[in-house]
């Protein structure tokens, strides 16, 4: 059976997650020990990786006072800035760009006095900071989320920045017969979106799809909902995971990857399904050389 294996055309790193391990790896050659307040990105082996040059993660109550610390690109709240500001000798801001820019609307729309919703999930590290810069009401609601029981006169609406399109598109659509005034801000990150489209045109294609990132990462598992509504689909955070007998029957295979996993994952994940098909002339040792990479 021939067998055919390709990537997603976007998949892995992002923009803000390459310019956070970008700095913290900058910074790491001025300090030889630096924290990060929690993991940097949800991807426990670059997590290690980075542990190895000296930059570890702390929670917030063990944050010591002696080492720089690195903000990591879903953000932190203006509580905890101001506390790290204050306390550490000095402070590397790896924020996301376009979190910055959600964080900015929504400091100006609560001081407009609309009251907000952020659509997202509670917990997120990111809704959380967001919440933070809006000093009047507002609501945190996700895709399963009721609405507020109450009309309102004027209403902002902005999204986590790794949030589905479609979930968002619902969710306006139920706020408008209950809102005379409504202001979007459409703050999901381009990132996201094109990560998801392109795993979904794969999966249509493929017999199997492999979804390469953290288990504790959202936009991995939002990648692996979206193809697992298509065709079967494996979640794996590294290549060990693979098990070849799964791949015996399968003849077009497709990879895709959250924004945290880095390359080298996916290399070894490819290189591994070759070994699994006896075909390791075909071992490679960069992202671009799987079939179906482009550069973004
Ligand atoms: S997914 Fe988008 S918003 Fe989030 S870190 Fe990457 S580029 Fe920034």
């Amino acid at each position: 059976m021939k067998k055919t294996v390709r990537l997603a055309k976007n998949a892995g790193f992002c923009f803000g997650v390459k310019r956070a391990i970008n700095l913290a790896e900058e910074a790491s050659s001025d300090h030889p020990e630096i924290v990060t307040l929690g993991p940097i990105i949800h991807n426990p082996q670059m997590v290690e990786h980075l542990r190895r040059k000296g930059i570890s993660p702390v929670e917030e109550d063990d944050l010591p006072t002696d080492k720089p610390v690195i903000i990591r690109s879903h953000g932190i709240t203006k509580e905890l800035r101001k506390r790290l500001e204050e306390t550490s000798p000095s402070v590397i801001d790896a924020t996301c760009p376009y979190v910055d820019n959600c964080m900015q609307h929504a400091k100006q729309l609560s001081k407009e006095g609309y009251p907000v919703i952020i659509y997202g999930n509670k917990d997120h590290p990111e809704v959380i900071a967001l919440k933070s810069y809006i000093a009047g009401e507002s609501y945190i609601l996700s895709d399963e989320d009721r609405l507020p029981d109450k009309r309102f006169s004027k209403l902002a609406v902005i999204s986590q920045t790794t949030k589905s399109i479609e979930g968002f598109q619902k969710l306006i659509g139920k706020l408008i017969p209950s809102v005379k005034e409504l202001r979007v801000f459409n703050t999901i990150c381009a990132a996201t979106s094109v990560r998801q489209s392109s795993s979904y045109n794969l999966a249509k294609e493929s017999d199997l799809m492999i979804v390469i990132g953290g288990k504790n990462s959202s936009n991995t598992q939002m990648l692996f909902n979206i193809c697992n509504n298509i065709v079967e689909t494996l979640h794996i955070e590294e290549a060990e995971e693979l098990d070849c007998k799964i791949l015996e029957e399968k003849s077009n295979i497709g990879l895709t990857a959250g924004a945290s996993t880095p390359d080298w994952i996916i290399v070894e994940v490819y290189n591994k399904i070759m070994k699994c098909f006896r075909d390791e002339e075909k071992l490679i040792s960069k992202i671009k050389d799987i079939p179906g990479y482009k550069e973004e």
